[in-house]
């Protein structure tokens, strides 16, 4: 869809949540990262975007720094998995969500973490949108429920200079995005 917001669909993530052996659909995850957040953490990398930064310039999604990420086969893995590879890290202290797009994968994001703050672990999690607030109002009335969730929101836009952000401790490649705790 060029130029649109996909809508993301909320319908029965509560009953979602119920259920046992919850799944994230990943492209990867990186047990220690260092450039997205002040703290060590795990990345785990989803797997959808409908590449909007692109679209709405009327640019090629070639250009995307994460385009090549569609390229890696996507793989299943149980959330209990996730924590248990997270809470045996000594190293790590949040967990960021990355690109492609986390939104776009809302329902298995909000489960994620709700299985960690269920199993007692109040770490950071730090989730990277390409979405502007506006755009997400619904998710974001979802998510803060839980504490200590830090967003970054808007677009990457080509050209833009770069800005050290001090909310997250590292540099935005755009300098109209900004991260916020919600
Ligand atoms: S949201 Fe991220 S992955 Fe999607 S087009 Fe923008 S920069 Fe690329």
């Amino acid at each position: 869809m060029y130029g649109g917001v996909e809508k993301i669909n909320l319908k029965h993530i509560d009953e979602i949540s119920k259920k046992n052996n919850s799944f994230l659909e990943v492209k990867t995850i990186i047990d220690e990262n260092f450039q997205d957040y002040k703290f060590a953490s795990m990345f785990i990398a989803f797997p959808k975007c409908n590449f909007k930064c692109f679209k709405e310039l009327n640019l090629d999604i070639s250009g995307c720094q994460n385009f090549k990420t569609l390229k890696i086969k996507n793989k299943i893995i149980l959330i209990k998995y996730v924590f248990e590879r997270y809470i045996k890290n000594p190293i790590t202290k949040a967990i960021v969500f990355g690109g492609l797009e986390p939104f776009l994968s809302f329902n298995e994001l909000y489960e994620c973490i709700l299985y960690f703050r269920t199993n007692g672990c109040e770490d950071d999690f730090v989730i990277y949108t390409g979405y502007y607030k506006h755009e997400i109002k619904q998710e974001i009335l979802k998510l803060k429920k839980f504490k200590n969730i830090i967003v970054k929101f808007g677009r990457f836009i080509p050209n833009l200079s770069s800005k050290f952000d001090e909310v997250l401790g590292v540099n935005l490649v755009s300098s109209n995005q900004y991260a916020e705790m919600i």
